[in-house]
């Protein structure tokens, strides 16, 4: 694990990063949100990005995210837990009213689940539509294509909320290659809004990684999701 004055200034340099990629392309950095990735990292890691004053934390394993929310709020912390990993339907019931967005819904049978569990628990549940961009078999995520379908059928569903879309670019070593993935989804986006789906909002695009957050904000990303640039080299091995 890093040291905290590695951690400090792993976000300093992050934060940096996000505001001058912001100005380059004519926005205001505070309408980028960042979200520090944990998986994987022990909670002291956490702790530390939490002193330094990042208050929002991305998780993709269900098990473990409530472990780490169970700890945090037991220390009465004020922190902001993404889901941001795939989700199974038997699962909801652990997360729903536990987080605060949920990233990463590629189905109506998802939202269904969320939903159900949310009217259980007498909350509103904000969550993302996660699209497969580069069209990819290994990855989750609704084909652009049926995008619009999907978020029209979740916007009965009284107990969530649209809030925009997600994606998980391709792994690539030059990020240049993503932006073209980053402007479709954008673009999406701003289709999506102009038909003024009643309960759907596209406010919010959550894109880029320690790769290529840069040319994510570039083309209009509200949330990036960073977690080797701040953390570390993960070991899967945890
Ligand atoms: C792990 C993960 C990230 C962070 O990846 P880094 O390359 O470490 O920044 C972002 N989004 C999702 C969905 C992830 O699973």
């Amino acid at each position: 694990m890093l040291s905290k004055e590695e951690i400090f200034q792993n976000l300093a340099e992050v934060k940096e990063k996000i505001a001058a990629a912001a100005k380059r392309a004519g926005r205001n950095p505070e309408d980028v949100k960042l979200v520090a990735v944990s998986k994987t990292y022990p909670v002291e890691a956490i702790e530390y990005a939490m002193e330094e004053g990042t208050v929002i934390f991305g998780e993709n394993k269900v098990q473990e995210l409530t472990g780490k929310i169970d700890y945090f709020e037991a220390k009465n912390c004020q922190n902001e837990w993404h889901l941001i990993g795939h989700l199974q339907t038997n699962k909801c019931k652990y997360i729903v009213g536990r987080t605060a967005l949920i990233h990463s819904v590629d189905s109506f049978k998802l939202a269904e689940a969320i939903d159900k569990e949310a009217a259980k628990k007498d909350v509103i549940c904000d969550i993302l539509i996660e699209l497969n961009i580069g069209d990819e078999d290994s990855k989750f995520g609704c084909r652009p294509e049926d995008c619009e379908a999907l978020v029209r059928d979740i916007s009965i569903l009284k107990n969530v909320r649209v809030k925009g879309l997600m994606c998980v670019a391709p792994f690539v070593e030059n990020p240049e290659e993503n932006r073209m993935f980053f402007r479709q989804m954008k673009n999406l986006t701003v289709d999506i809004a102009n038909k003024n789906i009643d309960n759907v909002s596209m406010c919010e695009i959550s894109m880029g990684m320690t790769g290529d957050y840069e040319v994510a904000i570039e083309e209009g990303a509200t949330i990036v999701r960073v977690g080797t640039g701040i953390f570390g080299k993960r070991n899967y091995m945890i």
